[in-house]
């Protein structure tokens, strides 16, 4: 980085590339101005753009510190080399070593002998890749992950400067994407995580009717009951024979859905069909096309869904009457399926072991096939509308559901880069579960505990494989959203028993409801609201309309019969709520059967009013968490999904450092337990920060966790916390930096 880091120096540098932007002249020479900056302010030897062209080409196209005779001459294909890694992963690279990696591809027409260490970043726009940066040094260094943060806001900046210089056309970068056999990257919507690669599969049924009119109307209805009477069977079996039986939210999926086929209005709609003379599967055909043309007109997700459902459930139906191939004989052994949607029981059909990966052109995050594919561990994208026209049946496929792509066709070379990241992840989770038995203990022997978040019955047996000490945050609102109506209060205990029995003994704090703001019930609207986050949600809701909250603490004390059990309420502004919420607990008390043999009431600290009430809220709680997600965007006042604002502000500000620092030693001097189960102790760093902070208890995702306990496991806490205090004042970004360099002196494992 520049001699002088910081904010100033990257505004400068940011305004420079601005003032650039909108200066006139031949859009060639500003490129080169722009390197020139680059090289300046990242202190680099070089700096070079690389544009792309049609046919996923990358080509040289501005360089300060290589030959300038290589420009617009030197072309990488995506996948060819580093930089042909970074564009077809859409991935940054920093390494110190960059001639001895195994994708490096030398050019002697560049003249990069000398340099060793690269790093590089993909510049993209709208979803499409319009070439990578790079800066190379001579002397082998390792690059800091803000500086590599700043070449990404650089990159940035890049992209608007080539969206609007206009040298290489759309038309030319479209080619890319309409040529059919040229490779093509799609951007899709991640709808679970991880990558899986294969043939294309297109899901059709050869569903052929023969028969349409009826000559016998007894006959026909009772084929379409036997029909849906073995539907309701078969999917028993499918769901044994795929692991899915049991409970889950993927359970509760098919429950629905097997009562859309007792439906009366449906059943009676195609029985009506028949008795007006047609046979069973067209009379369901029938109903069907009625079913989408509403569904082109619907535009309310939640009804788009459920009449997706229905249609699903009609294709069961028809399969049932008129037979058809099973989808699972003909899948390649490595198959990506690539459908306009799916209904959830579609999935079943087909071979996991085979099945690698699937690309919707529709779909939801929380569509019911994309809580099915989940639990099936699948990786899976959706809203890709044009994976229909690109992709053609055994294509060879990426989908990387990590990314929100899809790469269609793609070169060999990328085809190793995916492979081997594969292969990477399969090492990093055998390590992570080798260190999952390792105490959680600093160098100077500070024990910190680990707990695990959680919301879908599917994360629970990460409880255990990740070796978490309990669950700190167990969202109970995620199976109220994924549901047709409000559960009753004998299904929510079924949900609470489920996950007390999983943990086996380990703590849960159940969070009450925490619905509204950004997570609206689809089946309850609430109020219409300017301001949703400051709105009508989570206890006020539950305060506003006890029969809610009642209803789910007489399922939670039910659920805890004889066992512990331990409430966290959340979005609490004043005391009052607390002993109102309290005398709620107490009335529910008074009724159960059998009580639970103890009970704890925490508090989630979100909204920074709660700071001033401390110790009024340590009298009547008995532990607090900490939710970082909420308190900081309200400390802030800054939008915690609103992606410009991400990096602005957090944990690093010294506002965050000093509030957190006194929050830890008030509760400790009052003995209250006080965890954090924000996203903030998911990083090693943020985490780093909270211990130095001085908080002993984190709550976070399964995956997090192996890489935050490595980082206790190295580290020295007091040396460290001395060292912060040492630094306290200094900016945010110059934190980090701070941070970042004394782990990598002192040996903390941050990564
Ligand atoms: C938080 O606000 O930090 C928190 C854990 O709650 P949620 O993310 O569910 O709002
Ligand atoms: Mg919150």
């Amino acid at each position: 980085m520049a001699k002088t880091p910081g904010w100033l120096a990257a505004r400068r540098l940011l305004k420079q590339l601005r003032d650039l932007l909108q200066q006139g002249g031949p859009a060639a020479r500003r490129l080169d101005q722009v390197t020139r900056l680059i090289a300046n302010y990242m202190v680099a030897e070089v700096c070079s753009l690389y544009l792309t062209r049609a046919g996923e080409m990358l080509e040289l196209f501005a360089t300060i510190g290589l030959k300038p005779e290589s420009v617009n001459r030197t072309r990488f294909r995506f996948g060819e080399g580093l930089v042909g890694q970074i564009a077809a992963s859409g991935r940054p690279l920093a390494l110190a070593d960059a001639q001895n990696h195994p994708n490096f591809a030398f050019r002697p027409e560049i003249g990069e002998e000398s340099f060793h260490s690269l790093m590089g970043v993909p510049i993209l726009r709208e979803g499409q890749t319009l070439g990578v940066l790079v800066v190379q040094n001579v002397t082998p260094r390792t690059y800091s992950e803000e500086e590599l943060d700043s070449l990404e806001i650089i990159s940035l900046v890049v992209s608007e400067i080539l969206a609007s210089s206009g040298l290489v056309s759309t038309e030319e970068r479209r080619l890319v994407e309409s040529s059919g056999l040229l490779p093509a990257r799609l951007t899709a919507m991640a709808l679970t995580e991880g990558i899986g690669i294969g043939e294309a599969v297109s899901h059709h049924r050869s569903l052929v009717i023969r028969r349409f009119v009826s000559h016998d109307l007894g006959e026909e209805l009772k084929r379409l009951h036997r029909a849906r009477d073995e539907f309701s069977e078969n999917l028993d079996r499918l769901l044994k024979a795929r692991d899915l039986a049991g409970s889950g939210e993927h359970h509760d999926v098919f429950e629905t859905y097997r009562m859309f086929v007792h439906d009366r209005g449906w059943i009676a709609r195609i029985e009506e069909a028949v008795k007006a003379g047609l046979t069973a599967e067209a009379a369901i055909q029938r109903v069907q096309s009625d079913l989408r043309q509403r569904m082109g007109q619907v535009t309310d997700p939640y009804l788009r869904e459920r009449l997706h459902d229905l249609d699903d459930l009609a294709n069961r139906l028809l399969q049932h009457l008129v037979g058809g191939e099973s989808p699972s004989e003909q899948l390649p052994a490595e198959a990506i399926l690539i459908a306009c949607n799916l209904g959830p029981s579609d999935l079943l059909d087909y071979d996991r072991s085979r099945l690698k990966g699937v690309v919707l052109g529709e779909g939801g995050p929380t569509t019911h096939v994309t809580i099915v594919a989940r639990a099936l561990g699948l990786p899976m994208v959706g809203r890709c509308p044009s994976a229909m026209t690109e992709i053609r049946p055994g294509d060879p496929l990426i989908v990387d559901a990590d990314q929100g792509q899809v790469l269609v066709r793609p070169r060999e070379q990328v085809l190793n880069s995916f492979h081997a990241t594969l292969t990477d992840r399969d090492r990093r989770l055998k390590l992570f579960a080798e260190t999952r038995d390792l105490p959680t203990v600093s160098k100077d022997g500070v024990r910190v505990s680990l707990q695990m978040n959680a919301g879908l019955m599917l994360d629970l047996p990460q409880l255990h494989a990740c070796g978490a000490e309990g669950i700190g945050l167990y969202r109970t609102e995620i199976s109220f959203l994924v549901r047709e109506s409000f559960p009753t209060v004998a299904e929510q205990r079924k949900i609470y028993t489920e996950v007390l029995d999983q943990a086996a003994g380990k703590p849960v704090n159940f969070r009450t409801l925490d619905i509204g703001g950004d997570k609206a019930l689809p089946y309850w609207s609430g109020k219409d609201e300017d301001n949703p986050a400051l709105g009508w949600r989570a206890i006020r809701i539950g305060l506003g309309r006890p029969i809610i909250l009642r209803r789910q603490l007489r399922a939670l004390i039910a659920a805890a019969a004889g066992r512990e059990l331990s409430l966290l309420l959340p979005m609490i502004s004043t005391l009052d709520e607390v002993v109102r919420a309290k005398s709620l607990i107490q009335m529910e008390l008074a009724l159960a059967a059998e009580p639970p043999t103890k009970i704890s009431c925490g508090v989630m600290l979100e909204v920074p009013a709660l700071l001033w009430q401390l110790d009024g809220l340590f009298d009547l709680v008995d532990y607090i968490a900490v939710g970082s997600n909420d308190l900081l965007q309200f400390l802030f006042a800054s939008d915690r999904g609103n992606p410009v604002l991400a990096r602005r502000y957090g944990l690093f500000e010294s506002a965050s450092i000093r509030l957190f620092t006194k929050l830890t030693e008030r509760a400790e001097a009052r003995g209250v337990p006080l965890s954090l189960c924000g996203d903030s102790a998911s990083h090693p760093i943020e985490a780093l920060m909270l211990l130095a902070c001085g908080f002993r208890r984190l709550s976070m995702p399964p995956v997090a966790m192996a890489p935050v306990r490595m980082m206790i496991r190295s580290l020295d806490l007091v040396a460290f916390r001395a060292f912060i205090n040492s630094r306290l004042g200094i900016d945010s970004a110059a934190m980090q930096h701070a941070i970042r360099a004394y782990a990598l002196d002192h040996g903390i494992v941050l990564s």
